[in-house]
């Protein structure tokens, strides 16, 4: 079936009631009658909805008799999706779903200049302009990965940004550990890797005064069913679906990714950070480890002894100094 292309701005206590019942009554029959009742709909609306669900891959079995049953859902992340899986407070009350889009961390910008509550989310199928740091690409085509940006307005001081960087990375890191027993790991400051291949990315955005945040946006990119990258990344980059030889279920993982994410980051508002560092420090490959760091106009190299509380990575140069390195323009090899 041709990709129909979908935008749909949704909120958790105005959802699609439809979806949302089969959903949650998978394999089991919802009786036309009962739908009519629970929505106040009349049973032609019903058969409209369903089949404008239809057009969007859901399988759904008619019987006039039992009413209708989710057969199938195809692989789209849509906001009932979500909602109907995942336990969230803070998160996704407000979700802006597309199909397709540029960047789901400039989406996400431009909604929270314009007044969006802390804790929306921007999920996408397909970044066509994907952006990591300092402007570089990220790619993501359509219905591989995991796709979304957070808009966050945390009370916090605009120098304590980058421990959302740790958190996410924490988050990420764990729900990848859990839902496939893979070895991931964190790459300071905003990768997550396995067998030293990326595997995930992470950009923190952030809008501040001198003394407080406006908001900050947390894109996340996870390769999820990748089966191939383009050449300059094939030694990089690498997906769930090719270390495991199977296709994942990207709405588990973006569910168990956000629910995460919420936990570690009432941890962090709650003064119990110390908790997310401990983790951190457990979950990074480069702790301990030699270290290039590549600024615009240097580079060194020394030992990565630890982060410190506002997130700086601790080198230790051979001449024994020791250099508190920033996320903001270095890379690290
Ligand atoms: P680097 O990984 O080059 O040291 P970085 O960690 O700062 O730098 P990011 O800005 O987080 O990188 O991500 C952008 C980089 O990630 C791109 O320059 C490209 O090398 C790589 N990349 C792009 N798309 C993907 C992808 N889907 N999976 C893995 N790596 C990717």
């Amino acid at each position: 079936m041709a990709e129909k292309n979908i935008s749909i701005a949704a909120d958790r206590d105005n959802p699609n009631l439809i979806l949302i019942l089969l959903l949650l009554n998978k394999w089991g029959y919802v009786s036309g009658e009962d739908i009519s009742k629970k929505l106040g709909v009349t049973r032609s609306a019903i058969w409209k909805q369903v089949n404008n669900l239809r057009e969007m891959g859901y399988e759904i079995e008619s019987s006039t008799r039992l009413g209708y049953r989710l057969v199938n859902s195809p692989d789209l992340i849509l906001p009932e999706e979500i909602w109907s899986k995942a336990k969230l407070e803070l998160l996704g009350k407000n979700i802006h779903y597309f199909s397709s889009i540029g960047s789901t961390n400039e989406k996400a910008k431009k909604l929270a200049i314009s007044g969006a509550p802390s804790g929306t989310l921007v999920v996408a199928e397909q970044q066509t302009s994907g952006k990591g740091r300092l402007g570089r690409q990220w790619v993501s085509p359509s219905r591989t990965g995991i796709c979304v940006s957070i808009i966050l307005r945390p009370e916090m001081a605009p120098y304590e940004a980058p421990k959302l960087t740790l958190l996410t990375a924490v988050a990420a890191c764990e729900t990848i550990r859990k839902q496939t027993g893979l070895l991931a790991q964190i790459k300071w400051p905003n990768d997550i890797l396995i067998d030293g291949k990326k595997i995930c990315g992470i950009l923190t955005e952030i809008s501040a005064e001198l003394d407080r945040i406006n908001y900050v946006v947390i894109g996340i990119g996870i390769n999820v069913n990748n089966y191939y990258f383009p050449e300059e990344l094939i030694d990089r980059a690498t997906s769930l679906s090719l270390i495991l030889g199977r296709k994942l279920n990207r709405k588990e993982l973006l569910v168990g990714f956000l629910e995460s994410f919420e936990s570690h980051y009432n941890l962090a508002l709650k003064d119990n950070f110390k908790e997310v560092m401990t983790k951190w420090r457990k979950l990074s490959c480069n702790l301990g480890r030699h270290v290039k760091i590549t600024g615009k106009a240097y580079s060194f190299e020394g030992n990565a002894i630890d982060i410190d509380d506002e997130g700086a990575l601790l080198v230790k140069k051979d001449n024994g100094e020791i250099e508190r390195v920033f996320s903001g323009d270095v890379s690290l090899r």
